[in-house]
């Protein structure tokens, strides 16, 4: 067998023991003769899996009772249309803060249903920095605030959250959730599609405060309504069964390997070592400010553009693959998410320095 180390931004790894956990249930699931993915939804084996996979994420997240939790289909960017129509609540008015790539994405989505307000905007500075929140134009009569708090393509995230008073903050973390303990109810709304923390593509996550549910706006698809699901268990329709399983064993592993404040030191440590051998390399650059360079996805720009080419293909020799930074960033992308084991980024640390010796 030969893993390699995939730095993939998404869909990206899950951990060794989490497949092989997956593989050995895969033929007979704890004596039934099927896999889950053969299992009827509605049958009892299944709803332990998706019940014992909410309850852990309850636990290691620590969300508050008043939260519902929603296992869906359709991506975040189906969530880009699902918040607006189901929180603007009789107001037509919604605050964004622009941080990147996906936010501008929500803020397009968002725009066909109200007014948006973008209250602050890094478009200018490339995407390379959060604007001071002294500056933020906000609005007390917006229905919510949306924003994305790991801006997966710029690698920009915030190391703090927002205060928006009572205005409900809500937060796109597809790139972030799970990766450190985070205070749910700071929050009116977190989403996130599971490709990057949580599992395979094919499911999005909800978590949202129960009293933003169940007012929507006229014409929202029943599968679109969050009263809908919540009503339902998220069950109103065959669920995305297997990456709800397999979610659900990402949870198992991340409370084994000691929860998010485990996973939030180890994710910080990758994190430091990987800026502070670009750092002190005249030849790696990262163009984010200090202050808010992403743990989970690091982008790095080589001395020379010719070298692009070679670095990536030297690098997969090397057992390091997708490398590639995103075609509006160029360069180098780490993607560094929960299940990046700490040697792979050690791995990378080390061809990085050798790779650098060789060129002229
Ligand atoms: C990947 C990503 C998305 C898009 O997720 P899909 O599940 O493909 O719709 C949205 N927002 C952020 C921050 C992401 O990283």
């Amino acid at each position: 067998m030969s893993r390699v180390f995939n730095f993939s931004a998404g869909p990206a790894m899950i951990a060794t023991e989490v497949l092989e956990r997956a593989q050995s249930e895969l033929l007979d699931w704890h004596g039934t003769g099927m896999s889950p993915m053969e299992m009827s939804h509605r049958g009892k084996d299944y709803m332990s899996i998706a019940e014992h996979a909410e309850a852990t994420l309850r636990e290691i997240m620590e969300i508050p009772s008043n939260y519902k939790v929603l296992f869906l289909q359709g991506g975040a960017s189906s969530q880009f249309s699902a918040i607006p129509m189901n929180l603007l609540r009789g107001k037509k008015k919604a605050d964004y803060l622009l941080t990147g790539m996906w936010g501008k994405k929500a803020i397009a989505e968002g725009s066909r249903y109200c007014d948006v307000n973008t209250a602050c905007s890094s478009a200018d500075q490339n995407f390379s920095e959060i604007p001071a929140p002294d500056s933020w134009n906000l609005d007390p009569d917006a229905a919510y605030v949306h924003y994305t708090p790991n801006e997966t393509i710029g690698g920009v995230e915030f190391h703090w959250i927002p205060d928006t008073g009572d205005v409900p903050l809500v937060a796109d973390m597809s790139s972030t959730i799970l990766s450190r303990q985070i205070p749910v109810e700071r929050f009116g709304l977190i989403y996130a599609g599971a490709q990057k923390n949580i599992g395979p593509a094919g499911l999005a996550l909800v978590i949202v405060r129960d009293d933003l549910i169940g007012d929507v706006i006229d014409g929202t698809p029943t599968m679109m309504n969050y009263q809908t699901m919540a009503d339902n268990d998220s069950m109103y329709n065959t669920p995305p069964t297997f990456g709800w399983y397999m979610a659900g064993l990402v949870f198992d592993w991340i409370k084994e390997k000691g929860g998010l404040k485990a996973m939030g030191e180890v994710n910080k440590r990758k994190a430091d070592k990987l800026y502070e051998a670009i750092d002190q390399s005249d030849y790696y650059s990262n163009p984010v400010r200090q202050d808010c360079r992403s743990w989970m996805n690091v982008p790095f720009i080589l001395g020379n553009d010719d070298h692009n080419e070679a670095f990536l293909a030297e690098a997969k020799e090397a057992n390091l693959v997708t490398l590639k930074g995103h075609r509006s960033v160029g360069g180098m992308r780490a993607s560094i998410y929960n299940s990046m084991p700490e040697e792979g980024v050690d791995a990378l640390i080390a061809f990085m320095a050798d790779f650098e010796s060789r060129q002229s």
